[in-house]
Protein backbone atom coordinates (compact mmCIF):
# COMPACT_ATOMS: atom_id res chain seq x y z
CA UNK A 1 0.00 0.00 0.00
CA UNK A 2 3.26 2.32 0.88
CA UNK A 3 3.66 4.07 -2.37
CA UNK A 4 7.37 5.18 -2.07
CA UNK A 5 6.80 9.06 -1.49
CA UNK A 6 10.33 11.00 -3.21
CA UNK A 7 10.75 13.93 0.22
CA UNK A 8 13.59 15.50 -1.42
CA UNK A 9 11.58 16.26 -4.62
CA UNK A 10 8.41 17.41 -2.50
CA UNK A 11 10.78 19.99 -0.57
CA UNK A 12 11.98 21.19 -3.86
CA UNK A 13 8.29 22.03 -4.91
CA UNK A 14 7.81 23.59 -1.73
CA UNK A 15 10.79 25.72 -2.08
CA UNK A 16 12.20 24.42 1.32
CA UNK A 17 16.26 25.21 1.28
CA UNK A 18 17.82 21.63 0.72
CA UNK A 19 21.23 20.75 2.97
CA UNK A 20 23.22 17.22 2.62
CA UNK A 21 21.63 16.23 6.01
CA UNK A 22 18.71 16.77 5.36
CA UNK A 23 18.92 15.38 2.04
CA UNK A 24 20.10 12.34 3.86
CA UNK A 25 17.12 12.79 6.85
CA UNK A 26 14.73 12.75 3.39
CA UNK A 27 16.12 9.66 2.14
CA UNK A 28 15.61 7.87 5.06
CA UNK A 29 12.25 9.18 5.44
CA UNK A 30 10.99 8.22 1.93
CA UNK A 31 12.92 4.79 2.62
CA UNK A 32 11.20 3.89 6.00
CA UNK A 33 7.55 2.08 5.56
CA UNK A 34 7.40 1.27 9.22
CA UNK A 35 6.56 4.64 10.79
CA UNK A 36 9.90 5.46 12.75
CA UNK A 37 10.31 7.83 15.61
CA UNK A 38 13.37 9.74 15.97
CA UNK A 39 15.75 7.98 17.13
CA UNK A 40 15.27 5.56 14.70
CA UNK A 41 15.35 8.32 12.04
CA UNK A 42 18.80 9.12 13.73
CA UNK A 43 20.13 5.63 13.71
CA UNK A 44 19.05 5.24 9.94
CA UNK A 45 20.35 8.62 9.13
CA UNK A 46 23.68 8.02 10.87
CA UNK A 47 24.75 5.02 8.94
CA UNK A 48 24.67 6.89 6.09
CA UNK A 49 26.29 10.42 7.59
CA UNK A 50 27.61 10.23 11.49
CA UNK A 51 27.58 13.51 11.29
CA UNK A 52 24.08 14.41 12.00
CA UNK A 53 22.82 14.99 15.11
CA UNK A 54 19.76 13.74 16.99
CA UNK A 55 18.77 17.46 17.28
CA UNK A 56 19.53 18.06 13.32
CA UNK A 57 16.65 15.22 13.17
CA UNK A 58 14.01 16.70 15.44
CA UNK A 59 14.41 20.16 13.54
CA UNK A 60 14.25 18.51 10.24
CA UNK A 61 11.08 16.35 10.94
CA UNK A 62 9.27 19.63 12.01
CA UNK A 63 10.28 21.79 8.63
CA UNK A 64 8.91 18.72 6.97
CA UNK A 65 6.23 18.51 8.82
CA UNK A 66 5.27 22.44 9.06
CA UNK A 67 5.69 22.08 5.53
CA UNK A 68 3.13 19.54 5.11
CA UNK A 69 5.41 16.57 3.51
CA UNK A 70 5.56 14.65 6.71
CA UNK A 71 2.51 12.80 8.81
CA UNK A 72 3.01 12.78 13.01
CA UNK A 73 1.10 10.01 14.53
CA UNK A 74 0.92 9.20 18.21
CA UNK A 75 0.48 5.74 18.33
CA UNK A 76 -0.23 5.49 22.58
CA UNK A 77 3.54 5.16 23.63
CA UNK A 78 4.48 8.63 23.84
CA UNK A 79 6.38 8.37 20.83
CA UNK A 80 5.99 10.50 17.94
CA UNK A 81 6.25 8.74 14.83
CA UNK A 82 6.62 9.77 11.01
CA UNK A 83 5.25 9.16 7.84
CA UNK A 84 5.73 10.87 3.92
CA UNK A 85 2.02 12.57 3.93
CA UNK A 86 0.53 9.63 1.82
CA UNK A 87 -1.07 10.67 -1.83
CA UNK A 88 -4.02 8.12 -0.62
CA UNK A 89 -5.62 8.14 2.39
CA UNK A 90 -5.12 4.75 4.63
CA UNK A 91 -5.45 4.06 8.78
CA UNK A 92 -3.66 2.24 11.26
CA UNK A 93 -3.58 -0.74 13.23
CA UNK A 94 -1.29 -0.81 16.36
CA UNK A 95 -0.28 -4.22 17.51
CA UNK A 96 0.34 -3.31 21.26
CA UNK A 97 2.39 -6.33 21.81
CA UNK A 98 4.90 -5.82 19.51
CA UNK A 99 4.43 -2.16 18.12
CA UNK A 100 3.99 -3.70 14.70
CA UNK A 101 1.90 -0.84 12.31
CA UNK A 102 -0.46 -2.23 9.75
CA UNK A 103 -2.10 0.13 7.36
CA UNK A 104 -5.55 -0.36 5.66
CA UNK A 105 -8.32 1.29 3.77
CA UNK A 106 -11.89 -0.14 4.41
CA UNK A 107 -14.20 1.94 2.13
CA UNK A 108 -17.23 0.73 4.40
CA UNK A 109 -15.51 2.78 7.49
CA UNK A 110 -14.74 5.86 5.37
CA UNK A 111 -18.36 5.91 4.38
CA UNK A 112 -19.65 5.43 7.39
CA UNK A 113 -18.03 8.13 9.46
CA UNK A 114 -18.86 10.71 6.48
CA UNK A 115 -22.42 9.18 7.36
CA UNK A 116 -21.93 9.73 11.23
CA UNK A 117 -20.10 12.97 10.87
CA UNK A 118 -23.46 14.39 8.45
CA UNK A 119 -26.01 12.98 11.68
CA UNK A 120 -23.96 15.18 13.47
CA UNK A 121 -24.14 17.88 11.50
CA UNK A 122 -20.85 18.30 9.90
CA UNK A 123 -19.41 17.72 6.45
CA UNK A 124 -16.31 15.36 7.12
CA UNK A 125 -12.56 17.01 6.12
CA UNK A 126 -10.92 14.95 7.77
CA UNK A 127 -10.21 11.78 10.27
CA UNK A 128 -7.60 9.71 12.31
CA UNK A 129 -8.32 6.22 12.83
CA UNK A 130 -6.13 4.10 15.12
CA UNK A 131 -6.97 0.31 16.14
CA UNK A 132 -4.92 -1.33 18.81
CA UNK A 133 -5.28 -4.96 19.31
CA UNK A 134 -3.32 -8.28 19.91
CA UNK A 135 -2.44 -10.56 17.57
CA UNK A 136 -5.24 -13.55 18.00
CA UNK A 137 -3.51 -16.50 16.55
CA UNK A 138 0.47 -16.72 16.17
CA UNK A 139 1.91 -17.90 13.17
CA UNK A 140 5.22 -19.73 13.56
ZN1 LIG B 1 0.80 4.83 7.61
Amino acid sequence: MHQKIDIEALCAERGLRITEQRKVIAQVLSNSEDHPDVEMLHERASKIDPKISIATVYRTVRLFEEAGILDRHDFGDGRARYEPTPEAHHDHLIDIETGKVVEFVDPELEALQKVIAERLGYRLVDHRMELYGVRLSRKD
